[in-house]
């Protein structure tokens, strides 16, 4: 007889946000995701393009890079959110004010269709709608993203004026 190992359910349509407007920012992202990637519970299914997005904060600092990656995740939200903190602090991440300019954010912007409301965990994550930088990416990976309506139509809503230029020709890869 076969024993199938059976874990935790593979949860799908996890997306995961990545910025950053410190230092190197572009290679700041890709370590993340590497990161990311290597760890045996992830499974990295797709990256998006990386934009320039202008800071959405009055204070006053450097453009953001930022893109979106689909993940598979062996385990639970939190588990994820833990694990996503873990790798903001050892890439060094110091929260001081809020919405001031960060090394490395990863946040969890979907998680398939789980509705989560905790004190450290808001899933889907609460300014995902109002947030161009974050429903870009994303629905380059995947056009029929759902809220409560399609993602899509959040995007003529959000009424702000943050210039975001996707930066072609750089990807995933040249980062190497
Ligand atoms: P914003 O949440 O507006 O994007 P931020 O990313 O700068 O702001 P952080 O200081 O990185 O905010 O995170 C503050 C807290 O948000 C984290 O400690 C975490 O517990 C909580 N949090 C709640 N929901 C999420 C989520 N979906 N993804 C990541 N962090 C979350
Ligand atoms: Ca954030
Ligand atoms: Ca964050």
């Amino acid at each position: 007889m076969i024993l199938l190992k059976i874990g935790p359910s593979m949860d799908k349509k996890i997306f995961i946000g990545v910025g950053s407007n410190m230092g190197q920012s572009y290679k700041n992202c890709v370590m993340a995701i590497k990161k990311i990637s290597s760890d045996r519970r992830a499974y990295l299914r797709s990256i998006s393009s990386f934009y320039q997005t202008s800071p959405i904060s009055a204070i006053e600092q450097n453009d953001f890079i930022n893109c979106a990656i689909e993940i598979d995740w062996m385990g639970t939200p939190q588990e994820l959110l833990q694990f996503l903190n873990e790798i903001e602090s050892s890439m060094g991440r110091v929260r001081s004010e809020k919405n001031g300019p960060r090394v490395i954010d990863l946040d969890i912007l979907l998680y398939g269709n789980r509705v989560i409301n905790e004190d450290s965990l808001t899933v889907p994550h609460k300014e995902l709608h109002r947030r161009r930088f974050a429903i870009m990416p994303c629905l380059e990976i995947d056009p029929h993203l759902t809220l409560t309506k399609p993602l899509a139509t959040f995007l003529g809503e959000t009424g702000d004026d943050q210039k975001i230029t996707k930066l072609e020709g750089i990807g995933f890869d040249e980062g190497e």
